[in-house]
């Protein structure tokens, strides 16, 4: 099926034509996945995946005998990086899929962007744009992936159950793109889930997984994400023993207001991490991520929930001080998801070493003159000294 373009205009747009138009010496090449769909949407990609029916060595010999440098980023399964000036672009040679196991996929190299497009994930991921030899661009969109974006949902290619037994993170992406675009998953696709959900965890490694949760953060719906990740049992499984409390979705509510990624990760992995029964190191191994990331999350949730309930001015400054180095982090998260008056994170005052309220204080505020103001004025500094408090009334009051 071969139709036009839809006649919608984005800097994306700009970017896939100027990409075939540069990659013009490919045979059959076409900008296929994230671009394409992106490009519909309105949205700008990062990075634009080229496929074609040269195989690599080919696509390595034309481009580089036109002054691009070329890098085998995954050259056994066909890719190949061109860079020239500010342009770069992943070619991969058109693809199928030999056999399947529900992790790894042995594939060799096809004849047609249809074969390519066949064993992509979501129909509104398999799409492809050319340019004819007039220089016009076409679409191919043989599954029906633009009436999906209209409709916003998301369909397999193929029968849900087949295509998600091959590729059991398919199910994580499901949830990712659904949260992405706020779409939702269809009908066949939703009951292959849940058949299917729990072989997920035991089938899929952990880094591919948590690669997922990572791109999810970017999402403007990340709870949503998180959501059906819970839903499904799938983070169940992936951080057992879970408690009760992962089903709470006030935990993660206001991660969607946190503008950076890395700090919506920090403060998943926070709640993530008390509503779990593992420690910390357990978490990391299981997620398998780098000690720097896991060290980051725990003192900026610990340095959060810390601050969240008014505490006294010796202890903030402690607090503040043991976590010195994250403080302005803590405290753009603070602000964005309002968990912590910002208040707390003035800079601890300084107090004075010599007693405040003196002798002259007690007697003006009635008391009694004799040996016990010695002992007033004592306990009046030491709480002055933990406290941080210098207002001579209250240490007055409190000293008594
Ligand atoms: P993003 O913008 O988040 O990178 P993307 O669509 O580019 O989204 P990638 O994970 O970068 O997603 O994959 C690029 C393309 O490769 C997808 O659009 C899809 O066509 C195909 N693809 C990726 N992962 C799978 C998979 N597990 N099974 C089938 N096809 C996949
Ligand atoms: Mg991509």
């Amino acid at each position: 099926m071969t139709q036009p373009m839809p006649s919608k205009t984005h800097s994306s747009k700009t970017m896939i034509r100027n990409a075939l138009q540069e990659l013009y010496f490919l045979s059959d090449a076409y900008v296929v996945g994230g671009a394409v769909r992106d490009s519909l949407i309105g949205r700008d990609s990062d990075d634009i995946d080229i496929a074609t029916r040269d195989r690599p060595e080919t696509v390595k010999a034309k481009a580089e005998f036109r002054g691009w440098n070329t890098v085998d980023t995954g050259i056994d399964h066909g890719t190949v990086t061109l860079l020239k000036g500010d342009s770069e672009y992943e070619v991969t040679t058109f693809r199928r899929d030999v056999s399947t196991d529900g992790r790894n996929a042995t594939v060799e190299f096809a004849g047609s962007v249809e074969e390519d497009l066949k064993r992509r994930d979501f129909t509104i991921n398999a799409m492809a744009a050319g340019l004819d030899s007039s220089g016009n661009e076409f679409m191919k969109d043989p599954f029906g992936g633009i009436e999906d974006l209209i409709n916003g949902r998301i369909r397999a290619v193929g029968d849900p159950k087949t295509r998600f037994r091959e590729d059991l993170l398919r199910i994580v992406r499901a949830f990712r793109f659904a949260a992405r675009y706020g779409f939702e998953i269809g009908e066949p696709e939703r009951s292959a889930i849940e058949e299917l959900s729990s072989e997920v965890v035991g089938n899929v490694s952990p880094e591919r997984i948590t690669s997922e949760i990572e791109k999810a953060m970017k999402s403007p719906n990340p709870e949503e994400f998180i959501a059906k990740l819970v839903g499904s049992g799938i983070l169940a499984d992936y951080v057992q023993p879970l408690t009760g409390e992962i089903r709470n979705p006030e935990r993660f509510v206001d991660i969607r207001d946190i503008e950076r990624a890395e700090d919506r990760m920090a403060i998943f992995l926070w709640e993530l991490k008390n509503a779990s029964l593992v420690d910390w190191a357990d978490l990391q191994e299981r997620l398998r991520l780098p000690t720097d990331q896991i060290e980051r999350a725990r003192k900026i949730g610990q340095l959060l929930f810390l601050l969240e309930d008014p505490i006294s001015e010796t202890n903030r400054r402690k607090i503040l001080a043991a976590r010195r180095g994250l403080i302005s982090d803590a405290q753009r998260i603070a602000r964005q998801t309002g968990r912590v008056p910002p208040s707390r994170f003035e800079k601890p005052k300084e107090v004075p070493l010599e007693p405040v309220a003196t002798g002259q204080d007690f007697l003006d505020a009635g008391f009694e003159e004799g040996p016990q103001i010695g002992d007033l004025i004592e306990k009046a500094h030491a709480i002055q000294l933990e406290e941080g408090i210098t207002d001579v009334e209250l240490l007055i009051k409190k000293a008594q």
